[in-house]
């Protein structure tokens, strides 16, 4: 940052003591990541007069950040954003979700039920988000905050692990500055967090424990929107997708209004993406391109921006003790994204994580035992209810039970049969919609094609209304919606450790920016002829990666961020 007073100079020396290149720097606190939950707890550490360093690898906080979004400020939540960032509503936000749908959709069929009751449970409210906007907006907050504490916010600056001392963990190691230590350490730095994996924290590694999002912010007039949603410049609406459009994978999709523009996306099981060999930018067209859009995206379709990211499954990786001495771990990266049934909570659940870390660490110095600091705030977790919300027990007693293979596909094969049927027609819906809107039901949704694909499609099949509006849209192939980003790699920041097809192929389908059949993108499919026998392999070239995480997970990777500000630079997000 380079505004006034800011911290970094021209030459990359730094004002006050942020980066001074004495063998180490020490600061009360250190912040990595100024998303949601690296900013919540930066400015509850600034409030408590805690010096603070923040660090983010980002040209611009929220440059490398994506999400659907609404964000939720919860009414039994000890911490909301807009109560840490007063204005962030006004300044920061697009438009409240007031209206809220969800779409089951067999082929032309679409039932639609009103579950604006299930949003609107323990919300205040829940607005619209384009993460540059918003994470920008807080980041300018956070350094004028910071810099009061003799801190500040330096972008463009990578943690690239823990810093120790007789194994202890002191400080934190960065590409650009030399070492920093410091009585706190908090990693907010989201899903592909390098800190919780170096301080061996982040323990999952399989495709069930993670979703994958894919987006398209899509250009549309303030008055257009207003006009096909049937809203005022203050209200918005919600609309969720599920059934059988997305060929089988389980997940759905949104469409979210902001003030000019849409944001369309996908969110599917990464287990389910990998299994049947999707092509995440395919599932994504499927959504666009049915005939229930085509009223809301009109026929003049302009993308502003392809995103994809991955997010943690919290029920299954929520830490239960995101601490390791004086490393305190929050949000995405302590596993903490909470999808509620079609409902995506992570940006809430960071904010409150990262102000009850702030606030643990507060209260142990006060009574001068700071290193207490990661027990309390895992306590405080538990004692406000965080936990309960995370890893619910329902899920944990009931829902995970309808897991068991025989069971899904019991359940499966009931949705499906004349009986299944007969139960959809007799419920009818007004009590369907009940049922979908029920938050004790909703969380304890099993993780099975049940609930996303089989019983959505039968509810349109048996109750749903032929749509019969034409849709014109067509979205853009994948190389142009790779060439629209902007990227600036150097080093490969991913090397492929088995270059197989055995052991890597899923990443060709899986990754959003690669293709079976697509010349370009990160991965690629190849048969490479040696001393007269065929080798079956893959080849990856980063250029064009949108930083998203998946083949870390699916394919034989060593995987690591691009250093500052290189890489992926989203606009929107
Ligand atoms: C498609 C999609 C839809 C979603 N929809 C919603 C939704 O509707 N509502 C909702 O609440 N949530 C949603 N989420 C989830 C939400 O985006 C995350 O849960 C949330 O962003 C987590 O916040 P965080 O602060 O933990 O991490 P992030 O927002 O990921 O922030 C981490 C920050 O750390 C920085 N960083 C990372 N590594 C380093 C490093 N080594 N050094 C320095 N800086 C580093 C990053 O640049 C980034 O700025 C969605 C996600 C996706 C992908
Ligand atoms: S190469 Fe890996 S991290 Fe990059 S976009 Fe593809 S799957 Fe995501």
């Amino acid at each position: 940052m380079t505004d006034d007073g800011g911290a970094v100079e021209e030459d990359g020396a730094t004002d006050g003591r942020v980066g001074a290149t004495d063998d180490s720097e020490h600061y009360e606190a250190v912040v990595v990541g100024c998303g949601p939950g690296g900013a919540a707890a930066a400015a509850t550490l600034a409030n408590n007069g805690v010096e603070t360093l923040v660090l983010e690898r980002g040209v611009d906080a929220g440059s490398k950040n994506v999400s659907g979004g609404l964000i939720y400020a919860e009414e039994s939540a000890p911490y909301t954003i807009d109560g840490l960032f007063p204005g962030f509503r006004e300044e920061a936000t697009e438009r409240p979700a007031t209206e809220n749908y969800i779409h089951n959709v067999a082929g032309d069929r679409v039932a639609t039920f009103d579950i604006s009751e299930l949003h609107h449970h323990d919300t205040e409210w829940a607005d619209s988000v384009l993460r540059r906007k918003m994470d920008s907006w807080l980041a300018e907050r956070v350094h004028e905050m910071t810099r009061e504490t003799g801190g500040g916010l330096l972008t463009e600056v990578r943690v690239t692990g823990l810093l120790r001392d007789g194994g202890e963990i002191v400080g934190v190691e960065t590409a650009e500055l030399d070492p920093i230590t410091a009585d706190l350490i908090v990693a907010a730095d989201g899903v592909n967090s390098e800190l919780a994996r170096d301080a061996g924290l982040m323990d999952w590694e399989e495709p069930e424990e993670w979703y994958q999002g894919v987006k398209a912010v899509v250009d549309v007039e303030p008055d257009a929107i207003n006009e096909r949603f049937g809203v005022d410049d203050d209200e918005g609406v919600a609309h969720l997708f599920s059934g059988d459009l997305f060929d089988g994978v389980r997940g759905g999709g949104f469409l979210y209004t902001n003030r000019d523009s849409l944001s369309v996306g996908t969110v599917f099981h990464l287990d389910s993406i990998a299994a049947e060999r999707a092509e995440p930018h395919e599932l994504l067209d499927n959504l666009l391109t049915h005939p229930l859009m085509a009223r809301w995206l009109g026929d003049d379709y302009r993308e502003r921006e392809y995103s994809a990211k991955l997010v943690p499954d919290s029920k299954k990786v929520a830490l239960e003790s995101p601490h390791e001495g004086r490393l305190l771990v929050v949000g995405d990266a302590a596993g903490q994204m909470q999808a509620q049934g079609p409902i995506i909570k992570g940006m809430n659940h960071a904010v409150t994580a990262g102000a009850l870390a702030a606030e643990a660490f507060v209260d142990a110095r006060s009574r001068g035992r700071p290193e207490r600091a990661g027990q309390l705030y895992e306590e405080k977790l538990h004692g406000e209810g965080v936990m309960e919300k995370l890893r619910p027990s329902a899920y944990r007693n009931l829902g995970s039970l309808g897991e068991v293979e025989p069971l899904a596909d019991w359940s499966d094969r009931l949705v499906e049969s004349s009986l299944g049927r007969y139960a959809v027609r007799a419920l009818g819906s007004g009590v369907l919609e009940r049922l979908y809107s029920s938050p004790r039901l909703v969380s304890m949704i099993p993780d099975t094609r049940t609930p996303y694909v089989t019983l959505p499609t039968v509810i349109a099949e048996e109750l749903g209304e032929r749509v019969t509006d034409r849709n014109e849209v067509e979205p853009p192939e994948l190389d142009d919606r790779i060439g629209e980003l902007t990227y600036d790699v150097g080093d490969p920041h991913i090397e492929l450790v088995d270059n197989s097809y055995a052991a890597s192929g899923t990443a060709v389908t899986a990754c959003p920016v690669s293709a079976e059949d697509f010349g370009g993108g990160c991965y690629r499919d190849e048969r490479v002829k040696t001393n007269g026998h065929e080798e079956h392999v893959v080849s990856l070239d980063t250029q064009p990666c949108v930083e998203c995480g998946t083949c870390a997970v699916v394919a034989e990777t060593d995987w690591e961020h691009p250093d500052g500000g290189k890489g992926v630079e989203f606009r929107e997000g």
